[in-house]
C-alpha cells in the first residue's frame, strides 16, 4: 500500500516516539546524500600521498572508535581552506590545507574528534530531538528506507542542508575532544598531541579557540577552557605507544638549531636527561601544578626511556611549534613522575 502524506502525518502523531528514531540505515542514507552535495561543491583531491596518510590514520583510529555498524570512508577535500567535517552514517573528511598543516598526530585527534560525533550520533540526534524538523524529517527518512537515496525533494534538500550546517551543542564538542583523546590513547597514539593539535587550531583562528561545528572550523571563538580541560584530562590516559604511533623523530627544519641546543640545555638543567632525579608526585598534584596555554604537556608512558621521551621532545611536532612562535627562545621544563609510573613534563616556551 503507497502512503499518502495524510497517511505519514497520522503515524508520526499515532507513533511520535518510534517514529523519531532514526535508524542506522537511514543515518546512513542520509548522510551519503550530504556527502555527495559536499563532494559535488567541493571536489576530492586526487593526491595519493594525502590520501594514503588519511587512510593509514583513519585505520588506526576506526577499530577503537566504539562503533562498527557502519562502514568509515575518509576522504580528503579539495579545499585550501583549514577544516574537517564528519558527516552522518561515517563519512568523514579533511581539506588538503588542514592535511599539510598537521602533523600525523594532530591529525589523528581532528579525526578522532570527528569520528566521535558520527559514534555519538550527534547529528542524528539533534534532529531527532528537533520537534520542529522531525515531520519533514520522517516523511523524508521513509524515502530513505532501504539506503534509497534516489530520492530529491526540496524537504530532502532541506534536511541534507541542515545535516551539513548543522552546529553542535557545546556538550557535544566537549564529548568529541574527550572521546577522540581517548580514541587516540586507545590507537597508541600518544594522547598528548591532542594539545599540540589545539593550539595548532587556535592558532588559525587568531588566537581564538575555534568552535567545531560540523566542521571543524567554526566562526565561534572558544575561550582558552577546552585547552585547559585538556591538560587536566589527557595525563590520566593510560596509552601504549603502538604500530602507528607517528613517525619517527626527525631532525628540526632549518633555523632550528638555536632552539634545539638551547632546549637540550633547560632539559639537562632540569634533570631530565640524568636517571634519578625525578621527583614522586601522586596524579592528583597535577591539578596543583601552574600549567598555562604557552607550555606544551607530554605525556611519557611508564617504561619509557629517557633516550625515547627526548626523542620525542624533537619530533617535528615541537619543532614546528617551537619555531612558530617568532620569539620563543626561552624554556623552562618541569617533569613530575605519578604513582603509575608516568612522567609528565610540562615544557615552558616563551
Ligand atoms: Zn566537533
Amino acid at each position: 500500500m503507497k502512503m499518502g502524506l495524510g497517511d505519514i502525518l497520522l503515524a508520526v502523531v499515532l507513533a511520535a516516539p518510534v517514529w523519531a528514531q532514526v535508524s542506522v540505515e537511514q543515518e546512513v542514507a542520509l548522510g551519503r546524500r550530504a556527502a555527495q552535495q559536499i563532494e559535488a561543491e567541493t571536489g576530492l583531491d586526487p593526491s595519493p600521498q594525502l590520501n594514503q596518510r588519511l587512510q593509514r590514520i583513519a585505520q588506526a583510529l576506526i577499530p577503537v572508535c566504539g562503533r562498527n555498524d557502519i562502514q568509515y570512508q575518509f576522504k580528503v577535500l579539495n579545499s585550501d581552506e583549514f577544516n574537517a567535517m564528519a558527516l552522518p552514517g561515517g563519512f568523514v573528511y579533511a581539506t588538503r590545507k588542514l592535511m599539510n598543516v598537521m602533523p600525523d598526530g594532530q591529525l589523528a585527534f581532528v579525526l578522532g574528534h570527528e569520528l566521535s560525533h558520527v559514534t555519538q550520533r550527534h547529528s542524528i540526534r539533534q534532529m531527532e530531538n528537533d520537534q520542529m524538523r522531525r515531520v519533514g524529517l520522517m516523511a523524508i527518512l521513509i524515502g530513505l528506507g532501504g539506503g534509497n537515496v534516489s530520492q530529491e525533494s526540496a524537504q530532502l534538500a532541506g534536511v541534507v542542508d541542515q545535516v551539513i550546517s548543522s552546529r553542535y551543542s557545546q556538550a557535544d564538542e566537549d564529548e568529541a575532544d574527550r572521546l577522540g583523546t581517548q580514541m587516540m590513547a586507545r590507537a597508541g597514539i600518544d594522547p598528548a598531541y591532542a594539545l599540540l593539535a589545539m593550539h595548532t587550531l587556535a592558532a588559525q583562528h587568531d588566537g581564538g579557540m575555534p568552535q567545531f561545528v560540523n566542521a571543524i572550523v567554526g566562526s565561534h571563538p572558544l575561550p582558552q577552557e577546552r585547552i585547559a580541560a585538556a591538560y587536566s584530562y589527557i595525563p590520566k590516559l593510560a596509552y601504549s605507544p603502538g604500530a602507528s604511533q607517528p613517525a619517527a623523530p626527525v631532525q628540526a627544519a632549518g633555523g632550528a638549531t638555536l632552539w634545539q641546543s638551547t632546549l637540550v640545555k633547560a632539559l639537562g638543567q632540569a634533570g631530565l636527561l640524568q636517571n634519578g632525579q625525578l621527583m614522586s608526585v601522586a596524579q592528583r598534584e597535577l591539578a596543583s601544578l601552574q600549567l598555562d596555554a604557552n607550555g606544551i604537556l607530554l605525556v611519557s608512558p611508564p617504561g619509557e626511556s629517557y633516550s625515547q621521551m627526548e626523542r620525542r621532545l624533537f619530533t617535528q611536532e615541537l619543532a614546528w611549534l617551537v619555531t612558530d612562535s617568532q620569539q620563543s627562545r626561552e624554556f623552562g621544563v618541569a617533569v613530575r613522575q605519578n604513582s603509575a609510573g608516568e612522567k609528565l613534563v610540562w615544557l615552558k616556551v616563551r
